[in-house]
This record gives C-alpha cells, sequence and structure tokens, in this order.
C-alpha cells in the first residue's frame, strides 16, 4: 500500500468501486470488450480540498480477475493517489475530456465490432435509432488513427466530440462515451455499438433514415435520459 493511499483513504466510495467493476464485466457480457480491452473512470467532484479526481481501471488486467480495490483514484494531473497497480495507458486521455465536458461525469471506452466496423471505413456514426440519438444524441465523428495515449491526443478528441455529443470515435481501435452517471455513460457505448451495426446492415440493403435529435418530436412529459 503506498504512502499516499494511507494518508488519503477512501476518496472513491465502496459502492462506486464495485459498480465500475460490474460495467467492465457488463461490457464484456455486452460485446463492447474483448479481453482486457476499454477502461472506465469516474469523476470524483470537488473531493481534493475543491478539486476533481478522477478513479479509473488498472491496466492490463482482466476483467474475471479484477477486484474493486484495484481500482485506482488519481488528481486531474495524472497523480496516483490510491491503488498499487498501473492505470489505464488512456488516463491522459480521459483527463483532457473530463477538462472539455464539465457535465461529463463518467467515461467507458470500449472496442465493439460494429463501432470498428464503420471506423475502419472512415466512415462517421449517423442516428438511425432512438436510442442512439437519445443518449449519444448527434452523429459520433471519427478520430483518424492514431496512438490513443496522450494528452494531445485527448485535447484533439474532446475537441471533435465537442459539447453537444457524448461519443467519438477512434478509427482502427474502438469508442469513447461520456454520460452525466457511470450508467448513462454505458448507455451511451451500448447505444453507439447498436446503432453502428443497424446502419451498416441497413445501408446494405437500401437507404437509412437518419434521426436529427434537434428535429425528432418529443412527446410532451416523456421521460427522456
Ligand atoms: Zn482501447
Amino acid at each position: 500500500m503506498s504512502q499516499q493511499t494511507a494518508t488519503r483513504p477512501g476518496l472513491a466510495d465502496p459502492r462506486l468501486r464495485e459498480e465500475i467493476l460490474y460495467y467492465c464485466r457488463e461490457s464484456v457480457r455486452c460485446g463492447l470488450n474483448f479481453n482486457t480491452q476499454g477502461n472506465i473512470s469516474v469523476r470524483l467532484p470537488g473531493v481534493l480540498d475543491g478539486e476533481d479526481a478522477v478513479v479509473i481501471t488498472p491496466s492490463d488486467v482482466r476483467y474475471d480477475a479484477m477486484h474493486p480495490e484495484d481500482m485506482l483514484v488519481v488528481d486531474m494531473h495524472g497523480t496516483v493517489l490510491e491503488g498499487d497497480l498501473l492505470p489505464s495507458t488512456e488516463l491522459p486521455v480521459h483527463l483532457e475530456h473530463y477538462r472539455r465536458r464539465p457535465d461529463a461525469q463518467a467515461i467507458v471506452h470500449t472496442e465493439s465490432t460494429f463501432v470498428n466496423v464503420l471506423g475502419a471505413l472512415g466512415r462517421r456514426i449517423d442516428p438511425v435509432l432512438l436510442n442512439m440519438v437519445l443518449y449519444a444524441k448527434g452523429p459520433v465523428p471519427i478520430m483518424p488513427f492514431e496512438f490513443s495515449t496522450n494528452a494531445d491526443f485527448g485535447r484533439r478528441s474532446a475537441e471533435l466530440m465537442g459539447d453537444d455529443v457524448n461519443a467519438v470515435v477512434w478509427a482502427n481501435h474502438g469508442l469513447l462515451a461520456v454520460g452525466v452517471s457511470l450508467k448513462l455513460a454505458f448507455k451511451v457505448a451500448v447505444a453507439v455499438e447498436e446503432n453502428a451495426e443497424v446502419l451498416f446492415q441497413a445501408e446494405r440493403a437500401g437507404t437509412p433514415t437518419v434521426l436529427v435529435y434537434d428535429q425528432i418530436a418529443i412527446p410532451e412529459g416523456a421521460r427522456l435520459p
């Protein structure tokens, strides 16, 4: 156990650590990740004398062998405050997305198949399903391929995602989804993958109808995410 762990105990609630582990395993069960792919983080608002911290999954640990205590807590500069393992290699990218989007309380990175089919083709993911347009909002843009482990990539990824869409595709790699909660960030990742598969199949048969978030008629009293 590190010295920092002893001086700053319990920045991440045990229930939150369990929730992150649950969604890690769900990501494999839902076909969003294979093996040790992907990662998840959650913002811890104001826990460091008013400054935010982030709890993130460790690098290179199989989800079926991961424990709640394996999660790491880091400050917004990436300094590890709790945990003995190495944080996900994409930590700098998560931090840049949190900086750009104050509304983002959680980030889910997945490497699902149909997101990667469209990503490898360089095709942005237009919404053709209600779930997609409700959770991810607009068309999901695509970053050209490059390694995704540095802050510069993260700044450009966050810039491309912008303020109104909740996901971005990294070509030849996967998806980064944000949400106002971990539950919602996960729903974004699920919705984009499902939409990517339907879009891909529908385009082989004809011209699918694309939904535009600002133009869909939302019934009075509808409960929106
Ligand atoms: Zn990845």
